[in-house]
């Protein structure tokens, strides 16, 4: 027995008005990068499920290790309870996470890890560690209260993680709930200069998404940017949080995006890709010298007041276990080289010449494809023709999932797909494309039956 779509269930970042009308698949099962829907529709998942799919879909050690998990318990509290799942997993994770180079004296490795439940959270967390930290001792500096970050940014959908967006589409709306932060251009390393120069002192910490950003539009930051703002932190005794959860478990080719230019963060945020894109889990990982300034008797308050209800939840902490187990075992990151070359080549060959595809951004497996009227004279589509829209309905009825930030397709696959069904899915991409763009240059309405 299948429930239709009706609009009880208010969906996430979507206009409901006319919701119905899109006949949205319904997602019955899954498998590798694929996906079947109640009629029996298969579709290639071009956006590994917003981006946090690695392996594919019904892995079968993932599948396994949650299982077994849930003959144990699917879930307990982690206040004054721990279990080993979450024991194990923070273990692990300090082993892949960024490391200092053996030079770097001074720089603290990151060692300690705070568990939540989603991107938004884990961003939320190091926000409030870093304010925190500064207002108690050890090194108290209660002057650093303000935050920088990155024009164009997006680090989820929290009040706070809001304050250090930038996307105005989703955020001016609620500027009066927010916190004001810095906000320099993304890749001014001048600009970043410039502001630790005359308000260092104010400054809890710098927020990036390192190399890309991705809800932005998949937006590549110069290499080397990322290196100058740790140096500008350092020099101004700032944290550094790097929000990994888009670029994190290898979407840009290597486990984090922050070792493509030796960066270790102060705070390094994950979440999408943890649990293999399994089930909600996220985690702020961040250093001794941090984790240490909340130390204390029990009076002195300095404890991180935080916390949910599901943090560590176990059955997500196995998902995530094993998906770090697969990693290993299936060589995921050795093999994507080929695989992200083939990535590039595809989209040279098919996609970059299409009249109107005005650029292409990819850093590994992220990739935004920029569209536009008239490339050659910069123009864009009207907002109201929605045409990256209209490339995703095209590429639905070819068998392929993607979804766009509004004129920009992005093509973001499981680690896990093959070089053929790469091939497939840029075809896809590239036909719609051509078939969408095509309809808006004759000038054909775009009204679409129900
Ligand atoms: C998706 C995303 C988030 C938010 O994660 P949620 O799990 O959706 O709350 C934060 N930061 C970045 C960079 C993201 O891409």
């Amino acid at each position: 027995m299948t429930a239709s779509i009706d609009a009880t269930f208010w969906h996430p970042f979507t206009q409901m008005k006319g919701w119905k009308a899109e006949a949205a698949p319904m997602i019955e099962s899954g498998e590798g990068v694929w996906l079947t829907d109640t009629e029996g529709r298969r579709y290639l998942d071009g956006t590994s499920s917003l981006w946090c799919n690695v392996h594919g879909h019904r892995h079968p050690e993932i599948d396994a290790a949650v299982r077994s998990q849930l003959d144990r318990v699917a879930h307990t509290t982690t206040l004054g309870l721990s279990h080993s799942p979450a024991e194990e997993l923070a273990r692990r994770l300090i082993q892949i996470a960024p490391r200092p180079f053996p030079l770097e004296r001074g720089r603290g490795a990151l060692s300690r890890v705070f568990y939540s439940d989603s991107g938004s959270t884990a961003v939320e967390v190091a926000l409030k560690m870093a304010f925190q930290y500064w207002q108690q001792a050890p090194d108290a500096c209660p002057s650093r209260t303000a935050f920088v970050s990155l024009e164009d940014a997006y680090h989820g959908d929290t009040v706070g993680s809001v304050s250090v967006g930038g996307i105005d589409l989703f955020h001016s709306l609620y500027r009066p709930l927010l916190f004001d932060s810095y906000k320099i251009a993304p890749g001014d390393g001048e600009g970043l200069a410039d502001v630790l120069f005359h308000h260092g002192d104010e400054i809890a910490a710098v927020v990036v998404e390192p190399a890309v950003q991705g809800a932005a539009g998949i937006k590549l930051q110069p290499p080397g940017f990322l290196r100058t703002a740790r140096e500008l932190c350092d020099r101004h005794g700032v944290f550094l949080i790097c929000d990994e959860v888009a670029t994190g478990f290898g979407r840009t080719g290597r486990m984090f995006a922050c070792e493509h230019e030796g960066v270790v963060p102060d705070f390094l945020c994950i979440g999408k890709g943890l649990s293999g894109g399994y089930l909600p889990l996220a985690a702020t990982l961040t250093t001794e010298r941090v984790y240490e300034g909340f130390l204390g008797e029990h009076e002195d308050l300095r404890t991180f007041f935080h916390g949910h209800t599901y943090t560590a939840n176990p059955l997500a902490c196995a998902a995530a276990l094993a998906s770090l187990d697969v990693f290993e075992r299936e060589r995921t990151l050795e093999r994507l080289g080929l695989k992200i070359a083939l990535f590039g080549q595809l989209l040279r060959s098919l996609v970059e010449p299409l009249p109107h595809v005005a650029e292409v951004r990819r850093l590994g497996f992220m990739c935004g494809i920029e569209l536009a009227a008239d490339p050659a004279r910069g123009l864009a589509y009207q907002p109201g023709l929605r045409m990256g829209h209209e490339v995703t309905l095209e590429a639905r009825s070819r068998g392929a999932i993607v979804r766009p930030l509004g004129d920009v397709v992005v093509l973001m696959p499981p680690l896990s797909i093959t070089p053929d069904e790469l091939e497939e899915l840029v075809e896809i991409t590239a036909d719609s494309i051509a078939a969408a763009t095509e309809q808006a240059a004759t000038g054909e309405t775009y009204l679409r039956a129900a």
